[in-house]
C-alpha cells in the first residue's frame, strides 16, 4: 500500500462521517430492507447468490440486539415473498454477545429457528479474536440441539485455525473461509501477507479433506486460482462449493467467475449501523487515498 494510503488508514476515524458514508456507499445496499431486496434482486438477475447482513455491531442495549434478531425475521419473510436466492450472515455482537452470552444465544437461536421455518440458512460471521471461542461454542451448541441450517466462518489469519478445523471436523461444518479482517497480535495471528495466503490454502485443503462444504471468500486472484485448481483436482461439482465476495469489491472479477460457471455469493449488508463496517472496508481498499481525496474535492468544488 502506498504511503499516503497507509497514513489515511490510520486517520480514517477522524474523517467526517458524511465523507465516510459517501465513499463507502458501494459496499452497502442501503439503510432499509427494501434496499437489500432491490440489490439482491439485481444480483440474482446477474446469476449471483447473496447473503444479507443486518448491520448492528454498534448496538448498546438488549432491546437493540432483540430488534436486530427481529429484523432478520423480516428478511426471511421478504426473501420468501420476493422469491430471492439469498441466505443471511449474522454477527454475534449485533445479537448482543458483549451484553451477555445467554442473550446472544437466545437471539441467535431465534434467527436460526426462523430461517429453518422458511428453509433458509444462517452463517455466523467471525469477529475479532476476543469472540472466537464464544462464537465456536454457540455454533457447537446449535448443532448439538439439532440445527443443521447453520454455518461458521474461519479466519486464515489466526494461527489456531488448523487446530479448529481438526476439532470441528466430526461435525462436518459448513464453513466460510476468509483471511480475517481484524488485526490481531503477532502471538496469535500471521502478520505477513504471504503467510496468511499459505495458511488460507492449507486450511482450505484441510476443510476439503474433512469433507466440508466451503464458501471460499476472497478477492485475491492467487487464492482463487488455488481454489479453482482444488475444485478441479478433487472433481467437485458446482453445488459442492461456492465462491464468495463482498458487495462493491472487484465486481468485474465476480462477473468473470460467474461466466466460468462457479456459484458466487455476494455479501450484502444493509441497515442504519453502517459506520464500523464501512471503516473496515475502506481500511482495506488499496486506493483509499484516491477515493477520499476525490470525494473531498467534490465537496469543496461545489
Ligand atoms: C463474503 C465475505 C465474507 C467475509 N466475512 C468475514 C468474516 O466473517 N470475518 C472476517 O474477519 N472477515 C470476513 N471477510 C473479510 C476478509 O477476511 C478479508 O478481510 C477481505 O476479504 C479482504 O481479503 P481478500 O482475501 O479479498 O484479499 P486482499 O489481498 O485483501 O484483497 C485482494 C484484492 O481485492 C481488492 N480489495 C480487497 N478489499 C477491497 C476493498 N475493501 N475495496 C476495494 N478493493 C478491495 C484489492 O484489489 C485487493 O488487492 C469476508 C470477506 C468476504 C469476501
Amino acid at each position: 500500500m502506498a504511503l499516503l494510503d497507509r497514513a489515511l488508514v490510520r486517520l480514517l476515524p477522524a474523517v467526517p462521517k458524511p465523507v465516510v458514508r459517501r465513499v463507502s456507499s458501494r459496499y452497502i445496499a442501503g439503510e432499509e430492507l427494501g434496499d437489500a431486496v432491490r440489490v439482491v434482486r439485481q444480483l440474482n438477475g446477474e446469476g449471483k447468490l447473496a447473503t444479507i447482513d443486518v448491520l448492528g455491531e454498534e448496538i448498546a442495549s438488549p432491546d437493540e440486539a432483540r430488534a436486530i434478531a427481529g429484523t432478520y425475521r423480516e428478511v426471511f419473510e421478504a426473501l420468501e415473498r420476493e422469491r430471492l436466492d439469498s441466505n443471511v450472515s449474522v454477527k454475534v455482537t449485533a445479537l448482543g454477545l458483549k451484553l451477555g452470552y445467554d442473550l446472544c444465544r437466545e437471539n441467535l437461536e431465534a434467527v436460526v429457528a426462523h430461517a429453518a421455518e422458511r428453509g433458509n440458512f444462517v452463517r455466523i460471521d467471525m469477529e475479532d479474536a476476543s469472540t472466537t471461542d464464544d462464537t465456536l461454542r454457540l455454533y457447537r451448541e446449535l448443532r448439538a440441539e439439532g440445527h443443521e441450517n447453520v454455518g461458521i466462518v474461519l479466519q486464515a489469519r489466526l494461527k489456531r485455525t488448523l487446530a479448529d478445523v481438526a476439532a470441528l471436523a466430526e461435525l462436518r461444518p459448513n464453513v466460510r473461509l476468509c483471511k480475517g479482517i481484524y488485526l490481531e497480535p503477532a502471538e496469535i495471528a500471521f502478520r505477513d501477507f504471504d503467510a496468511v495466503r499459505t495458511s488460507f490454502a492449507q486450511v482450505l485443503h484441510a476443510l476439503w479433506d474433512a469433507g466440508c462444504f466451503v464458501g471460499v471468500a476472497t478477492h485475491d486472484e492467487w487464492l482463487l486460482e488455488e481454489a479453482k485448481r482444488g475444485v478441479e483436482a478433487r472433481g467437485l461439482r458446482r453445488e459442492d462449493y461456492e465462491l464468495q465476495m463482498l458487495l462493491g469489491v472487484r465486481p468485474a472479477l465476480g462477473v468473470e467467475l460467474v461466466r466460468e460457471g462457479h456459484r458466487l455469493r455476494i455479501y450484502t449488508p444493509f441497515g442504519r449501523h453502517w459506520y464500523a463496517y464501512s471503516l473496515r472496508r475502506l481500511q482495506e481498499n488499496p486506493k483509499i487515498a484516491g477515493y477520499i481525496a476525490a470525494d473531498t474535492l467534490r465537496v469543496f468544488g461545489r
